[in-house]
């Protein structure tokens, strides 16, 4: 059987207390559709407020450390996410990898630690135009997910590895079906390889320029299990689509 539809949304450096209200627009609607786990993960200034005002909805964080304390400025721990009321955090995300040179192994750190507290792990990643043009997508994609998953075996629940492309993230560009297909594919063998059962059910989401126009053909594409959204999980009236395409899809199955 399919796993449950996963659409969470991922503000980036998007949002003020008054967009509260937004948050609490998506988890209200989001109830007319139990089929589908809906999430936001959205920046740390804002978790303790979204969760307190949305309680039983799945708010989390963008990134996390892999301390669990310590000299660390600026950074939020996975105790401190869970604290504030988060249920997840997105680990990877290709504008992290790139701004802040993170690696493959500290990618890894950071799941373990999230996992370790707890929190849902969403695991990015994806590869640079470039290296899609030069037919290299598959291999960097595979080593990337190879170095990145945390060292502790880990459940189908716990943790979604989510593709996205990095030169469809924010850019209006998706790559074709049959391109998604074959990566997701190849992510599915190689979580099957590493993780057994549990990568057989684990939820392989696409990410990248996802909108309410394209969400539901790409949810056709077989192993999509859901989506991760930066621009239009901003709005409920633009967010909202896309989760009533991952129900539709999930209806039909
Ligand atoms: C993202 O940042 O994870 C993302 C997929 O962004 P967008 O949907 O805006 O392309």
């Amino acid at each position: 059987m399919a796993p449950r539809k996963l659409v969470a949304g991922n503000w980036k450096m998007h949002g003020l207390s008054g967009d509260i209200a937004e948050i609490e627009r998506i988890a209200a609607a989001s109830r007319a559709y139990p089929q589908v786990d809906v999430a936001l993960c959205i920046p740390a200034t804002l978790i303790e407020r979204a969760a307190r005002a949305v309680p039983g909805f799945a708010v989390g964080g963008e990134d996390v450390h892999a301390a669990e304390k310590g000299a660390h400025t600026g950074c939020t721990s996975a105790p401190m996410l869970v604290d504030a009321g988060a249920r997840l955090t997105i680990v990877g995300h290709s504008e992290r990898r790139d701004a802040q040179r993170e690696s493959d192994f500290e990618v890894s750190a950071k799941a373990d630690a999230a996992l370790g507290c707890g929190l849902a792990v969403i695991l990015c990643v994806g590869e640079i135009l470039e290296v899609r043009e030069q037919g290299a997508a598959l291999d960097t994609v595979l080593a990337q997910l190879d170095g990145s998953l945390p060292p502790q075996p880990v459940g189908a629940a716990e943790l979604a590895v989510a593709y996205e492309p990095v030169w469809a993230i924010g850019t209006g560009k998706v790559p074709a079906c049959d391109e998604i297909a074959e990566m997701h594919a190849a992510i599915r063998a190689r979580l099957v390889e590493r993780l057994g059962d549990s990568g057989e059910r684990m939820r392989i989401l696409y990410g990248g320029s996802v909108n309410g126009s394209n969400a539901a053909e790409i949810f056709t594409v077989p192993n999509v299990d859901g989506a991760l959204v930066g621009g239009a999980s901003l709005t409920a009236s633009a967010f909202m689509p896309i989760v009533a395409a991952a129900a539709e899809t999930a209806r039909r199955a």
